[in-house]
């Protein structure tokens, strides 16, 4: 019988790898912590309809893309596709919103899309998820941003980009919306299939449609800014104006729609130049009427979520080293060493210090071979010599300069 492997797009995070996906999720607590957020976690799994009702029933993910299942009692249920819809249900459902301050949450952590797999996009993928409620003003914009940009570069990622737009709001987006259609009608015959039903359904999604001849299509397309009322003009140059006071580099770009419905105002992207096809790291935006929409009270919102696996595709073409192996890697040369080597290792462990070890005797060449595929920085060496002197033998197995160490003393290690 042929083994068993996993499902398409879904990975397993080897333990090589897991270093790595550590060091990228404690940076991200350490940077969320010092903006004051704090952590919500919320179920995997929600009612199919908190997903349709806030992604919206016309985009891909919600057509397209949700893993949707009957339970056992005959409930539509999904794996989430992203982590607002849940984020926000949670707020309302546990009045996180009350207190009289802003309410700022993040949560790591598996989403679920039914997409086509290829480097940098999978069927689970992980996403930071963060969000700030009840904070209507242009800073809350631009600090998530900042903050967004402080974990890439703290991580090292180099060559980024911020691009924003702003989608307007209830009052400015149909005039917008009404005028893209007109625009876009007359080359109904030149888009794409998807784009044609885009038109009736979600035409902003046209604008940043990947296939050739739909962006040659709306080029021309008339700017969004060109609409924006007053207010949200007034938002959105606060928002840039607070990034220029940061010197933090941005761009606009009037085709940078999100592909949710929600999104209200100030949308977001960060890109790398390094990663090909699909280089957005991260994207949000402003989504203020969202929270009514689910029963909720009148909260604005904004939030963005950052891919994981994408971070971790850059950090390791960035790095290519091997994730550093333990401190020591304790050779036992004869059976007897086993007892009292039991007892120095443990000891060790307990100084905070990360001992490898084999709870098998052997001779000194194979188990320095041992020491080096573990990757180990120094071996402790215990034979019938050491354990007659009580001095056990530690090789560096960088710069090979070997020290003689009291067995009985874990301290002096
Ligand atoms: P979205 O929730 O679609 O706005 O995506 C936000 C970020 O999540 C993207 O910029 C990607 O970094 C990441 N992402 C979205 N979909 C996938 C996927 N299928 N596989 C891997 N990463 C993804």
């Amino acid at each position: 019988m042929p083994a068993l492997t996993a499902i398409r797009g879904f990975k397993d995070i080897l333990p090589k790898e897991a270093d790595l996906w550590r060091e990228v999720e404690e940076k991200a607590r350490q940077v969320l912590s010092r903006f004051d957020f704090s952590e919500l976690r919320p179920p995997i799994m929600e009612r199919t309809e908190l997903f349709q009702r806030t992604i919206g029933a016309a985009t891909d993910i919600v057509e397209k893309e949700m893993y949707t299942m009957e339970d056992r009692g005959g409930d539509l249920i999904t794996l989430r596709p992203e982590a607002t819809a849940g984020m926000v249900r949670a707020l309302i459902e546990h009045n996180l919103h009350e207190g009289g301050r802003a309410t700022k949450l993040f949560c790591l952590g598996p989403m679920f899309r039914y997409e086509r797999p290829q480097k940098g996009r999978l069927r689970q993928f992980h996403q930071l998820d963060v969000e700030i409620f009840s904070d209507a003003g242009p800073h809350s914009d631009a600090e998530i941003i900042v903050l967004l940009r402080s974990f890439l570069a703290e991580l090292g990622l180099p060559n980024l980009s911020i691009v924003l737009n702003s989608l307007g709001c209830p009052t400015c987006r149909p005039l917008y919306r009404d005028n893209l259609v007109a625009f876009l009608a007359n080359r109904k015959n030149k888009l794409c299939p998807d784009c044609q039903r885009r038109l009736e359904l979600n035409p902003l999604r046209v604008l940043d449609c990947k296939s050739e001849t739909c962006q040659a299509e709306v080029k021309a397309a008339p700017s969004f800014s060109q609409f924006w009322c007053p207010a949200c003009r007034e938002h959105f140059e606060a928002v840039l104006q607070a990034l220029t006071g940061l010197g933090l580099d941005h761009q606009l770009d009037e085709r940078l729609v999100r592909g949710l419905d929600y999104y209200t105002r100030t949308t977001f992207e960060v890109r790398s130049g390094d990663l090909g096809s699909q280089s957005a790291l991260a994207g949000g935006g402003r989504y203020d009427g969202l929270c009514r929409e689910l029963g909720g009270p009148d909260l604005p919102a904004i939030g963005f979520a950052a891919g994981l696996e994408r971070i971790i595709i850059l950090l390791n073409q960035l790095k290519g080293d091997p994730a550093p192996g333990p401190d020591y890697y304790a050779a036992l040369l004869t059976p007897e060493a086993l007892s009292p080597a039991f007892a120095l290792v443990q000891a060790l462990r307990s100084q905070g210090l990360r001992v490898a070890v084999d709870w098998e005797a052997g001779g000194l060449k194979s188990r320095l071979k041992r020491a080096d595929k573990a990757g180990a920085a120094k071996v402790i060496m215990i034979g019938p010599d050491e354990l007659a002197s009580g001095l056990v033998k530690v090789r560096d197995l960088r710069t090979k300069e070997q020290v003689s160490l009291p067995l009985n003393k874990p301290e002096e290690f």
